[in-house]
């Protein structure tokens, strides 16, 4: 068994841990990541749920969808003709494996270009040693050091009595895997993760019906612009059914069988050759031996941190999917960068109200700041401004007019409160309302900036200047 002593130790590669690492490296701190995602070979795979099942395999696979979607529907428009068109299911799965095994190979390139010592396996608690220090053991090796990172993340939370078999029952993971396109499938859980898995396998030819519990569409999404990605997904054929009552689940050899009662209290049987369940994530605890040195978790399992992501033991801190707050990999970086930089005794800190959230749906949605209900709940008076894409040349040109900016401002001082988007590329455009409302930025600042054209970001001032009732082009 050997020791080895650092002043930072990560626990978790993925966006959390990996970027916390790679600043403390930057800050001059002697500095580990232990990380236990393994690859099919079972060798190291860091960049944790974002990098190997989430953020960026979701994405290659609703890229590649996305081509083939264009390809059936609208090239035809721009005159170009394909006949025959298919899809190769199994070539668009190892692109999306390549895709992931850059972002792999990416962040070993990361670790050794800032000297951060990497070690593959479970990192768990040991106990307190000498001096204030803690020690964490991974594999043989037994790792001291003042300064604790946990980024552990979060995993999928299974349906009780219908655990994940990752073939007819998937997890985000399996849902990533499928090696055909199945003629039907379902979806429980209408939330980011499953909107966008639904929304691959829709484009390439299946029946997807989402069964949600809640009775409102995306409720977390202001109220207005998430009708309208209702309105626009249901046109596309993804079938969504909202307040109900998933009973019993049973998978078989050809497919899964869900019982349910609708929203009128009836009886209903939704049939299908696979079932996606995507119903939230669990903080990722097991395994880190946190009952060896107290660490606090909350009654989800999440680690109790204060606004500066301490945990309740001296140098310990937490970040990411394994601690409150939004799951998301920008918030985790954010979070990882705040603490390497308050262990060097600067002032990092994660301005909550300017995370960015998008989800990659076509129309894409992105928001930052508060949304219209809100607003009202918390009795805060506003103006609202909204601006459509079918107004807008650019939005015309490519052929992608669904969807709208929405900004709203203080009634009395014009700052924006909020943006929020549906439509093409809001992903993108949604970082210049994130810059503005950093600067605290108010609607008129949108709305005299010079914006290229023909370009999508002037919906974004139109939209500021609707708050003023002032549009141009509409
Ligand atoms: C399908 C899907 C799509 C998503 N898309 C987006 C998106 O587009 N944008 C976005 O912002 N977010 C997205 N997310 C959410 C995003 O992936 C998470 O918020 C983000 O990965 C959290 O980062 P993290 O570092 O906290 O944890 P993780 O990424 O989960 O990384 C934790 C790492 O720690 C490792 N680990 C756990 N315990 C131990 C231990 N004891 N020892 C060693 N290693 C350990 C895990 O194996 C993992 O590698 C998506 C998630 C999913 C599932």
């Amino acid at each position: 068994m050997s020791t080895k002593t650092f002043d930072v130790v990560v626990i978790g590669g993925g966006p959390g841990g990996y970027i916390a690492a790679i600043r403390a490296a930057q800050l001059g701190f002697n500095t580990a990541c232990i990380d236990e995602w393994s690859n099919d070979e079972g060798g190291p795979a860091p960049g944790g749920t974002c990098t190997n099942v989430g953020c960026i395999p979701s994405k290659a696979l609703l890229q590649s969808s996305e081509h083939f979607e264009h390809a059936g529907h609208s090239f035809a428009d721009h005159g170009i003709g394909l006949d025959n068109l298919s899809i190769d299911v199994r070539k668009m799965l190892s692109r999306k494996d390549v895709v992931v095994k850059q972002n792999n190979d990416g962040i070993h390139y990361l670790f050794k270009k800032n000297k951060v010592t990497f070690f593959h396996g479970r990192g768990s608690f040991v106990g307190a040693s000498d001096g204030g220090n803690w020690e964490v053991a991974v594999g043989d090796a037994r790792l001291v050091a003042k300064n604790i990172v946990v980024a552990t993340g979060s995993s999928a939370r299974a349906l009780a009595g219908a655990p994940f078999d990752e073939d007819r029952i998937l997890s985000n993971d399996g849902a990533l895997r499928i090696g055909e396109v199945p003629r039907t499938l379902g979806l429980i859980g209408a939330g980011v993760i499953g909107l966008e898995m639904g929304s691959v396998w829709r484009r390439l030819g299946s029946d997807v019906n989402v069964l949600e519990g809640l009775p409102t569409f995306l409720g977390v999404v202001d109220e207005q612009i998430a009708k309208e990605a209702h309105k626009a997904f249901t046109k596309q054929g993804l079938k969504i059914s909202l307040g109900v009552k998933v009973g019993e689940i049973k998978a078989g050899d050809s497919g899964v069988t869900v019982d349910y009662t609708d929203a009128n209290g009836v009886a209903q049987r939704l049939e299908v050759e696979r079932l996606i369940v995507s119903i939230g994530r669990v903080p990722n605890t097991t395994g880190l031996n946190h009952e060896a040195v107290g660490l606090k978790l909350d009654e989800r399992g999440a680690i109790v941190v204060d606004d500066d992501c301490r945990t309740n033991l001296p140098g310990v801190w937490a970040v990411g999917d394994v601690v409150r707050g939004p799951m998301l990999a920008n918030k985790a970086e954010e979070e990882g960068v705040a603490v390497a930089e308050r262990i060097a005794g600067q002032h990092g800190h994660v301005n909550f109200n300017t995370i960015p959230w998008v989800i990659y749906t076509s129309p894409e949605i992105a928001w930052v700041g508060q949304n219209e209900q809100e607003l009202k709940a918390a009795g805060r008076a506003y103006k609202a401004g909204t601006f459509p894409f079918m107004a807008n040349g650019r939005a015309r040109a490519m052929g992608d007019t669904t969807g709208m900016v929405k900004m709203l401002a203080d009634a009395t001082t014009d700052e924006i409160l909020g943006v929020h988007i549906v439509g093409p590329m809001a992903s993108e455009l949604i970082a210049e309302c994130v810059v503005a409302m950093e600067f605290k930025a108010s609607s008129e600042d949108i709305a005299r900036i010079c914006h290229a054209h023909p370009s999508l970001s002037e919906a974004t001032k139109e939209a500021a200047l609707a708050v003023s009732k002032r549009t141009l082009n509409f």
